[in-house]
């Protein structure tokens, strides 16, 4: 008998119909003779609506408020789908993250999970039941209710199956897995049967929306085995492992591209020290998150930077600079949110040098600018003027023969 974690997703439970769908898989899996713990998400955009509907009353609503709203969400799903599978006529039991006990830290609508105690969920396995646990929510010592920032059912999913040293986790969501590039953008992409947590981790981070990243991060640091499934067919999914050396077959496993980019440069900075310091802790105390940075070669004592922002956050972070440049007396700010983040993602660069390189003679060839560039060991990301992204990623995709077979 197998212990199997499953996460169904908003678009997965929208709707009586696809809540009986899935409570016929959960019954199924059970029947077949594993136990069963099943994480959901809120039906359907429920999430927005409600952050909506509190924005109508409030344009910044306590945190502490918010959470108490948001958890409802989850709390709907849960309690639909028990009675879904009550129907079939198997043993279920619903339980809000606090039930469970899903212990987090105090950072309200951002909460990190600190514990997932095993008591209750035993217990009741022990009893033959299918449990099904609310996602996205926990509560702190104090006994108050959070939640786990967007997308962080997938969260809940991979702590639960760690804390109760799950056989597998598996991952429904709308697509059928992790492919080489967003079928949408990219239609020659392929589903990939494995992939490693490092290349997932940046994918997910690079807008690959199919998990959330700290999910991802929480699988590689307990070894959860996830399995990205659809709720809607039977097709075979991807898993998101430990990759070894000899699994890296290929040296580039997908294409990613991010519109939510806008680039600020701050020119003719003086070159001493402290400066970058100014300008990136001024940043950091407004909460702006900086993805990428470029200082330019010196020339006469001075040079420019160059960084990239979220589009939402770019009036905040003009602000900011605009206030360091005059502090530090460099000679003027400007911004493009016109740009977007072409990167490719593969275990197998490390070993193979070049890969960059074949990136850029690519984008040469399609007559693509590009305006920075920034690379990890797995990674290499150009920012482009965003016109040209649909194209790069196509010629990318084919560059590093990523298509079907
Ligand atoms: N319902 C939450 C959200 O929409 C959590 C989740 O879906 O994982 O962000
Ligand atoms: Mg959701």
């Amino acid at each position: 008998m197998a212990l199997i974690v499953q996460k169904y997703g908003g678009t997965s439970v929208n709707g009586p119909e696809r809540v009986k769908n899935v409570a016929r898989r959960v019954v199924n899996t059970r029947r077949a003779g594993n136990e069963v713990v099943v994480i959901v998400s809120a039906p359907g955009d429920m999430t927005d609506d409600l952050i909506a509907m509190a924005h109508e009353i409030s344009p910044n609503p306590p945190a502490r408020e918010m959470d108490m709203l948001l958890a409802t969400g989850e709390q709907t799903s849960i309690a639909l789908l028990a009675m879904a599978i009550h129907e079939l006529g198997e043993p279920v039991i619903s339980l809000t993250g606090p039930q469970v006990g899903i212990l987090t830290d105090n950072v309200h609508t951002k909460a990190r999970i600190l514990e997932v105690s095993c008591d209750r969920l035993h217990r009741e396995l022990a009893e033959g039941k299918i449990v099904i646990v609310a996602g996205f929510q926990g509560m702190t010592c104090d006994n108050e209710i959070t939640t786990l920032g967007r997308g962080g059912s997938d969260t809940t999913a991979v702590a639960v199956a760690a804390a109760l040293k799950a056989d597998v986790c598996q991952i429904y969501t709308d697509v059928d897995g992790v492919y080489t590039a967003d079928p949408r953008v990219v239609p020659a992409a392929r589903k990939l049967p494995v992939i490693s947590y490092d290349e997932m981790l940046e994918l997910a981070s690079l807008g690959a929306q199919v998990l959330q990243p700290r999910s991802v991060e929480f699988g590689k640091l307990n070894h959860v085995v996830l399995e990205v499934r659809s709720s809607f067919n039977d097709n075979e999914g991807t898993l998101v492992k430990e990759v070894t050396e000899m699994e890296k077959k290929m040296v580039v496993s997908g294409v990613a591209g991010d519109r939510n980019v806008a680039r600020i440069a701050l020119h003719d900075v003086p070159d001493r020290p402290g400066i970058a310091k100014a300008l990136f802790v001024a940043l950091a105390r407004e909460s702006i998150n900086v993805d990428m940075i470029v200082q330019s070669a010196m020339r006469d004592g001075i040079n420019d930077i160059a960084f990239t922002v979220g589009r939402d956050d770019l009036r905040k972070a003009v602000e900011v600079t605009e206030r360091v440049r005059a502090e530090i007396g460099a000679s003027k700010v400007t911004y493009n949110d016109k740009v977007a983040k072409v990167s490719i993602v593969g275990a197998g660069m490390i070993t193979n040098p070049g890969v960059a390189a074949e990136m850029f003679a690519c984008l040469a060839e399609e007559g693509i600018n590009i305006h920075m560039i920034s690379t990890s060991e797995i990674k290499v990301s150009c920012i482009i003027d965003e016109e040209y992204l649909t194209r790069a990623m196509q010629s990318l995709h084919s560059r590093f023969g990523l298509e079907k077979e």
